[in-house]
């Protein structure tokens, strides 16, 4: 099921040549970017590579099952040497938010439209469903066999990157890959349990909060949610424990498309959602962000007045083209 790739002969070539290697991912990690690098360094870990796999930010709450999860790293820069660097779905190397990766042997490594192609092996592919679609090949490829912890990590992030298999760029080769992953004997419905149905009650509150809260904007097809601290700290609720809220209004025949406004210190954190055609990465691109068609995401440091309102219009145009 490996399809060929160019890249791929040079990227284990690297891999089964070197001894040491760091692994990381995006700030603000989610289930592809976590899962991905947890089962691709248990890999290398398998091989008797030293792997380390550093972050620049602390797992969402939701993911703290995560069998490996405790041996990433929290850090803002990294100096030791490596004999390369596995970058997993940054679209850019400042995406990760480590700093010092620059001038490395760097393997990257993504399935998103619009990556900047800064490694010295680019491996790029639109068509995995998610990072671990690829990932599994790649270690498949490598000769390593997928255990069970390793395909916990791999069916998670192919689990929450798809939206519970609902998103676009679910293909034949994502159940060739779920299948492998389900002969190791995992639990399937127990991983999704764990992930979906092992929440806080402070996230439970907020989610009321904001869904009676919820603005919706041209003509019922934009839901836009807003949240604050204060908000936060009235439900109980941890910042880190929000993954997926963002999809609830989608749930709405009317609503096409979601904006989740996060008021934060560090400026407005903006999370987009849509369905089917509406291209929400352009907005998200024309504000300094990206991602994908249906889920993109940036952050505006200096907000004005009028940021909510561009952000209503960018995503209404992108309706209004995509005749949703
Ligand atoms: P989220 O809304 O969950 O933070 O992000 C949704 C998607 O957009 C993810 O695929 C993520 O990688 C991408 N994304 C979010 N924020 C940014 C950003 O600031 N820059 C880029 N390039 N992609 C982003
Ligand atoms: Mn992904």
């Amino acid at each position: 099921m490996t399809r060929p790739h160019d890249d791929l002969p040079r990227i284990l070539s690297t891999l089964l040549n070197g001894h040491s290697f760091l692994v990381t991912s995006h700030a603000r990690p989610d289930g592809d970017s976590l899962g991905s690098q947890l089962a691709l360094a248990g890999a290398l870990r398998q091989l008797g590579k030293r792997v380390r796999i550093i972050n620049s930010d602390p797992a969402p709450a939701m993911y703290a099952f995560l069998p490996d999860l405790s041996t990433i790293e929290i850090a803002a820069s990294v100096e030791d040497p490596f004999d390369a660097v596995v970058v997993i779905e940054c679209s850019n190397l400042s995406r990760s938010g480590v700093a010092g990766l620059e001038g490395r042997p760097i393997i990257n490594i993504d399935h998103h439209a619009g990556n900047a192609q800064y490694g010295t092996i680019n491996w790029l592919d639109e068509s995995a469903c998610a990072c671990a679609e690829m990932v599994v090949e790649l270690i498949a490829a490598l000769g390593v066999r997928l255990t069970p912890a390793l395909a916990t990590h791999a069916y998670v992030a192919i689990l929450t990157d798809t939206g519970s298999f609902r998103h676009a760029n679910i293909t034949a080769r994502t159940f060739e890959i779920c299948r492998r992953i389900a002969e190791t004997g995992i639990d399937p419905a127990r991983v999704a349990a764990q992930v979906f149905s092992n929440g806080s009650l402070g996230r439970l509150r907020l989610t009321g909060m904001l869904l009676d809260r919820m603005q919706l904007e041209h003509d019922h097809r934009i839901a836009v949610l807003t949240m604050n601290d204060t908000m936060l700290a009235e439900a109980g609720c941890d910042p880190d424990d929000l993954e997926g809220v963002v999809n609830l209004p989608l749930a709405a025949r009317d609503v096409r498309a979601v904006i989740f406004l996060k008021e934060t210190d560090a400026g407005l954190r903006v999370s987009l959602r849509s369905k089917n055609a509406v291209d929400v990465r352009q907005v998200a691109v024309s504000f300094g962000g990206g991602g994908h068609r249906n889920a993109s995401g940036f952050t505006v440091e200096n907000q004005t007045p009028e940021t909510r309102g561009l952000v209503i219009a960018g995503v209404a145009t992108a309706l209004d083209v995509s005749q949703q």
